[in-house]
């Protein structure tokens, strides 16, 4: 069932199918998403600050990837 709903990160307007966040900002977050599952597999132990700093993602998104995606971080 798709429904007009703001999207949770840019807050556009969107025709959603159940997604929280519009197709834009879902594109991006699979690059994101590729390179945070990169640098897990190569650095396992790594924190989200870790993640931040070296990827030049601001902290807060990497949090909502790592949950959302829900990758096994300590
Ligand atoms: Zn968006």
């Amino acid at each position: 069932m798709a429904a007009l709903v703001n999207c949770k990160v840019c807050n556009r307007l969107f025709i959603s199918k159940g997604s929280s966040i519009c197709d834009s900002c879902s594109n991006e977050n699979k690059d994101v998403y590729e390179r945070i599952k990169e640098y897990i597999e190569r650095h396992p132990n790594s924190t989200i600050m870790d993640i931040s700093n070296v990827l030049d993602i601001p902290a807060k998104k990497v949090l909502d990837l790592v949950r959302s995606e829900q990758f096994q971080l300590r």
